[in-house]
């Protein structure tokens, strides 16, 4: 059966990723809602360009305007107190070699489906999307495709009430993501993607590549403007 009637909450960070998922609903829901967490995230950034990336969605793509709905922010200052609490006194904030800051809190994913769920329900809402992906983030354990069909039986059988985890970036990779954008809103929505989402760790708004806003260094941005590349040079190998 068609979904196409019923409404969707998305997950809606701000970044590439949840950007191209709302997108994905939006093509596919006859009405979309978005929810974002804060928890004291160490760069507001995300947070202001989930708004502005919202508007000029729907003012460039009018048909997806009609269709987007309301947007919940919900605090979870309890991850920022978790990453706090699990350092030592003299342990600075770094970056590990995983890619991860250290304050990472793990299960993140698991909280943010768990709370979007007690929202969807008290919506009336069934079908649920998340840019987890298993192909770029194999170290992000709760980014695994077992660990959101379980967390879907876990949450349906917790609240008594059906819902269905969609992860659209399950099994593509960066440069299939930007593949993706471009097929569900053309050229348009590539640029929008590249202008107005963020994903740079460091939270750098001042430097503007190909790719988009960010330090380009670190591993998000790394991976970001390697997705680009590899989507660009495959533009190129079916142009020629
Ligand atoms: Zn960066």
């Amino acid at each position: 059966m068609s979904p196409s009637g019923e409404t969707a909450l998305v997950l809606f960070s701000g970044g590439q990723d949840s950007a191209t998922c709302l997108a994905w609903a939006l093509d596919r829901f006859a009405h979309v809602e978005t929810i974002g967490f804060d928890y004291g995230q160490r760069h507001r950034v995300e947070l202001d360009v989930r708004h502005s990336f919202r508007d000029r969605l729907a003012a460039d793509f009018p048909a997806w305007g009609e269709r987007l709905g309301a947007d919940h922010l919900l605090n979870l200052d309890l991850l920022g107190e978790i990453g706090t609490t699990a350092m030592t006194s003299d342990t600075e904030i770094a970056m590990l070699a995983n890619g991860l800051p250290n304050t990472f809190v793990p299960g993140r994913n698991l909280l943010f489906f768990t709370a979007a769920a007690a929202l969807a329900y008290r919506r009336g809402i069934r079908h649920l999307v998340g840019g987890m992906c298993e192909t770029d983030y194999s170290g992000y354990p709760d980014c695994r495709d077992d660990t959101i069909k379980s967390l879907q039986v876990t949450l349906g059988l917790g609240m008594d009430q059906r819902f269905v985890l969609h992860t659209p970036l399950m099994w593509i990779d960066k440069a299939a993501t930007w593949e993706m954008a471009e097929q569900l809103g053309g050229p348009g929505l590539v640029d929008l993607v590249t202008e107005a989402t963020h994903t740079c760790y460091l939270g750098d708004r001042t430097h503007r590549h190909a790719w988009g806003f960010g330090c380009g260094s670190c591993p998000a941005c790394e991976l970001r403007k390697s997705g680009w590349e590899r989507f660009q040079a495959g533009k190129q190998g079916s142009a020629g």
